[in-house]
């Protein structure tokens, strides 16, 4: 069977070449007369692939010397319990943005352990747009703020880096790491699940400036500390080697189509045909205001959940699979994330186009 256009929204397409790499170096790695997946964390060969995919990264993002890199395990879900394990250590408060469910249950998890406030939230709007805060938004006392910088399941982003003053800023940012340049200066801790934008699941990096490390909890589980897993290189355990790899040669991929400037002007193309599209007409609608529209995930409805229905499952006999959205709000997303070229854009908007002729509505 021919290979489809993938929209999922995670886990979601890798680049072709990036696979066609990992399946040539499959079953022998280099001259280690093994697979990736057989070798030992601390042979020198992965040694150098860990070392290798950290420097690619601080390269790709342009990461500032005082901050750490750290590859665990886990998804970014195990995320929303270390960020406040390790840095709710000074007042005990901290406070959220609520602008999606991923926000919204990293808020849930911190209240196991401080006095968490939301600072601003768009629930009552369906979280249809990114709310918008000043500095006055912040209690002065608050440890860190956290956000989620893009919300995969409503297709919304944050237009722009809330201004939290002296209080550090913290970051979810699964579904958008890689789309675009990103100030990483502007954060105290960024963390992304990689199986949005990065590499296969089961891999979570954390970007994390040094002066917030070495004051967790006291009870904070060894694998969920910041301080400990960056002084032993991510490998306090086994680290997930074969995700790291493959994020390695997803690096590589960035590098050599000129980095995320490119990358975000190829991704900015994509989403444009698409929103242009959507902005044309009336018979799909586009739910999220424009001044927060993701350029990942693209959400629309028909407004009939039975065309929406059917939508997905005709797409998806041409070859354009996993559109539907979210079980939690209905309708159609489309992820496109770094890996889905422009033509898989181009043939989902010519079957909207045919869809909308071919099914009136009444
Ligand atoms: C997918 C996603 C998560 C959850 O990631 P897991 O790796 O499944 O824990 C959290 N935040 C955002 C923004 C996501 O897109």
């Amino acid at each position: 069977m021919e290979r489809v256009f993938n929209f999922s929204a995670g886990p979601s397409m890798l680049p072709e070449k990036v696979l066609a790499r990992a399946a040539e170096e499959m079953l022998c790695y280099e001259d280690s007369g093994t697979s990736v997946m057989e070798m030992s964390h601390r042979s020198p060969v992965y040694e150098k692939i860990i070392a290798d995919a950290e420097a690619l990264l601080r390269k790709v993002m342009e990461i500032p010397d005082n901050y750490k890199v750290l590859f665990l395990q886990g998804g970014a879900s195990t995320q929303f319990a270390a960020v406040p394990l390790n840095l709710l250590n000074k007042n005990g408060k901290a406070d959220y943005i609520l602008s999606g469910q991923f926000s919204t249950k990293a808020y849930q998890e911190a209240q196991k352990y401080g006095d968490i406030a939301v600072a601003a939230s768009s629930k009552d709007a369906n979280f249809s747009f990114v709310p918008k805060t000043d500095k006055n938004s912040f209690r002065n006392d608050a440890d860190y703020v956290h956000i989620c910088f893009n919300n995969t399941i409503y297709g919304t982003k944050f237009p722009y880096i809330p201004d939290t003053g002296a209080i550090p800023l913290v970051a979810d940012l699964s579904s958008c790491i890689l789309s675009e340049p990103i100030d990483v200066s502007k954060f105290g801790l960024i963390y992304a699940g990689a199986q949005k934008n990065m590499s296969a699941a089961g891999l979570t990096v954390v970007i994390v400036r040094e002066d917030l490390l070495g004051n967790a909890r006291k009870d904070t589980p060894a694998m969920l500390d910041y301080k400990l897993m960056a002084d032993n290189g991510s490998m306090y355990n086994t680290p997930p080697c074969w995700c790291i790899y493959i994020a390695k040669l997803v690096y590589e991929w960035i590098l050599e189509l000129g980095g995320l400037k490119a990358m975000q002007k190829r991704n900015a193309e994509k989403a444009q045909i698409l929103y242009d599209y959507l902005d044309s007409q009336d018979y799909y609608l586009a739910p999220v205001e424009k001044e927060s529209r993701s350029m990942m995930n693209v959400t629309f409805v028909t407004g009939n959940a039975e065309l929406d229905k059917k939508f997905a499952s005709e797409a998806a006999a041409e070859g354009l699979i996993n559109l539907k959205g979210h079980r939690s709000v209905g309708g159609m997303r489309a992820s496109i994330y770094n890996a889905m070229p422009k033509a898989g854009v181009e043939k989902l908007v010519a079957f909207m186009k045919k869809f909308a002729k071919n099914n009136p509505k009444a």
